[in-house]
């Protein structure tokens, strides 16, 4: 598919991932830095990411599901590869087949998964998660104290023992420290067990939680991993949409479905080829008048910033770009919606969510160009 049949062009630089990679490894100090790819590696694309990730040096990699853990390990033929959503009853042939590892999150799962290794006469390896605060997956940190004494644990090997933050993009928020402290109980009684504690946002606690090995994913895909600071990390995607049509809207009329935004006077309207179809927010509408200073989308037309207009529709969205001189906006323009000083972290607050969802939400409708780290 040229890019010009498609409604939006995704671009995916694999060199700032991989660099992105680099620079978090650099800051986890002596930890193994691996790399977190669920959700088609947050909407990039795994059969990319993961193949760049491993040129760059990682060894590890974390998704949530046993397919997408396939699709990974058909990349990625020697590395380590965990499955963060743990063991669903009856699929640990299909870890061995593949030669996985499961997150193991209960003792339910501990004992299916120790059980099987009794019968295969082989200790396969295993993470098991302990939950410290997040009340969501694994074993409470009572029943983390009790894993030295449980006897399943002598059937297969734990390869890492881990915990997951709950806010840890909040620096200052005593949770982390907390959690950190609870983990550390638990990590204390399984001395010779590995340990990995820090997502993205956790890599950059004062406290330096990293342990033996940090799971980032967000940062690695230029999300700001430091919200209260400069974002350290790389842009590694960029959205382009083109102009269809160019409209002059006169005053008093309105713009899109359900009429949700008013023109206050005469304004230019330029209809962008993209919309919530391809993975675009319908959240980041721009209900109110011209002019009004709304929580909405944003684009970047001709290098100048320029507001949405109305409802995002399936496969259109309207941008007043009456500030741009008329003469530097044209039908088929490209128009940036993600890129340049129109950050991931930035589009995801217009939308009132977070960058982790646009990512994940990059549709498979665009056009995907992919640079850098030819392999
Ligand atoms: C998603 C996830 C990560 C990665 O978190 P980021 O905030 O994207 O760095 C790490 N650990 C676990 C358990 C996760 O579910």
């Amino acid at each position: 598919m040229p890019a010009s049949g498609a409604g939006g062009v995704l671009h995916i630089d694999l060199d700032a991932l991989a660099a992105n990679w680099r620079a978090l490894r650099d800051a986890a100090g002596g930890a193994e830095t691996a790399a977190v790819v669920k959700a088609n590696a947050y909407g990039t694309g795994i059969e990319k990411a993961v193949p760049a990730l491993g040129r760059a040096g990682c060894r590890t990699f974390f998704v949530a599901h046993l397919s997408e853990a396939v699709r990974a390990r058909a990349v990625a033929y020697d590395a380590t590869i965990y499955v963060l959503n743990g063991l669903l009853p009856g699929t640990a042939p299909s870890y061995a087949e593949h030669d996985l590892r499961p997150v193991l999150g209960s003792f339910e799962e501990i004992e299916e998964w120790a059980g099987f290794c009794r019968s295969q006469n082989h200790r396969l390896k295993a993470a098991i998660h302990v939950d410290t605060g997040m009340n969501r997956l694994g074993l409470t940190v009572p029943q983390g104290l009790m894993l030295k004494d449980t006897a399943a644990l002598q059937d297969f090997e734990t390869a890492l023992l881990m915990s997951h933050f709950v806010s840890a993009e909040e620096s200052d928020n005593p949770l982390n420290r907390q959690q950190a402290e609870a983990f550390e109980a638990v990590r204390s009684s399984l001395p010779h067990v590995p340990a990995s504690l820090s997502n993205s946002s956790g890599i950059f606690l004062r406290d330096k939680p990293h342990y033996d090995l940090v799971r980032p994913g967000y940062a690695l895909y230029g999300g700001n991993p430091t919200p209260d600071l400069d974002n350290p990390m790389r842009p590694v995607i960029g959205l382009e949409g083109r102009i269809v049509q160019l409209r002059w809207v006169e005053a008093e009329h309105t713009v899109g479905y359900n009429g949700r935004w008013l023109a206050l006077s005469k304004r230019r309207i330029a209809t962008i080829s993209v919309g919530y179809a391809d993975g675009y927010p319908r959240s980041s509408s721009a209900r109110g008048k011209s002019g009004e200073e709304l929580l909405a989308g944003v684009a970047l037309v001709a290098g100048q910033r320029c507001p949405f207009a109305g409802n995002v529709s399936m496969d259109l969205l309207a941008v007043d770009v009456t500030d741009v001189p008329e003469a530097q906006v044209k039908r088929g323009d490209p128009v940036t919606l993600i890129g340049g000083e129109l950050t991931l972290d930035e589009v995801g607050r217009r939308a009132g969510t977070i960058g982790y969802e646009i990512l994940t939400n990059l549709g498979s409708r665009y056009a995907r160009t992919y640079s850098g780290d030819a392999g």
